[in-house]
Order: C-alpha cells, then sequence, then structure tokens
C-alpha cells in the first residue's frame, strides 16, 4: 500500500484529504505545517508528498525546496488554491500541480500517475546519453 503524506495548514482539507485518499486505498498521514511535515517526511518517510503552498511559518515552495534537497526522487504534489506559483513549483522540481477544488477525483488521479511515474523511474535503467 503506498504511503502518502499530506502537508496542509487546513484541518478540513487534510480530513478531506485523509477521507478521500484512504478510501482510494492509501495509508495517509498528516501533518498541520512546513516543520512537521519534513518531520514526518525524516520519520516514517512516505511514498509521496502532497503539499500545500500557503502555510503560516514555513511556506509550502521552501518544504519542496528543502524535500528535494534531501530525496530528490520523493514525489511531491502540489495542491493549492493560487495558480500562481507553478512555474517556481516546477523549478523546484515539483511533480505535479493542482489547483485545489472539490473534484477531488482529480487528486486522487494524479497521485496514482505520479505513483506509477516515479516507480517506472525507479526500475528503468538510465538513459544514455
Ligand atoms: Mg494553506
Amino acid at each position: 500500500m503506498a504511503r502518502l503524506l499530506v502537508v496542509d495548514d487546513d484541518a478540513n482539507i487534510r480530513f478531506l484529504l485523509q477521507e478521500e485518499l484512504t478510501l482510494a486505498g492509501y495509508s495517509v498521514q498528516s501533518a498541520a505545517d512546513g516543520p512537521a511535515g519534513l518531520e514526518a517526511a525524516e520519520l516514517d518517510p512516505p511514498d509521496l508528498v502532497i503539499l500545500d503552498i500557503k502555510m503560516p511559518g514555513m511556506g509550502g515552495l521552501e518544504v519542496l525546496r528543502r524535500l528535494k534537497q534531501t530525496r530528490p526522487n520523493l514525489p511531491v504534489l502540489l495542491f493549492t488554491a493560487f495558480g500562481d506559483f507553478k512555474d517556481e513549483a516546477r523549478a523546484l522540481g515539483a511533480d505535479g500541480y493542482l489547483v485545489k477544488s472539490f473534484d477531488l477525483a482529480a487528486l486522487a488521479d494524479s497521485v496514482r500517475k505520479t505513483l506509477a511515474e516515479a516507480s517506472r523511474r525507479l526500475t528503468s535503467p538510465p538513459r544514455s546519453a
């Protein structure tokens, strides 16, 4: 069972994602802010992180930067109410960027595709230049 970590300061979002993604067959842990997310990712390494951007204290882009620094292969999906950080998120190595909506099926779909892509990357031999 793939393990997901949800990092979002909004308790309702954490609850909704926990429900939806557990139903979709994932094991889900969550954290309410950036530092707690980084700690959770280190103590109990997930297969994929779903990350909010606007959070008090450490924002999601900084969390993304730190996660990719220590685990470059860890897939991270940004899940945010705002579309404006797409380029910056991509530059920092985000594996996907979804604008929050009530359609959580799109998120579950993106989680599934990103995990499949990540395991394909791990199992296929490195491409020669
Ligand atoms: Mg937020």
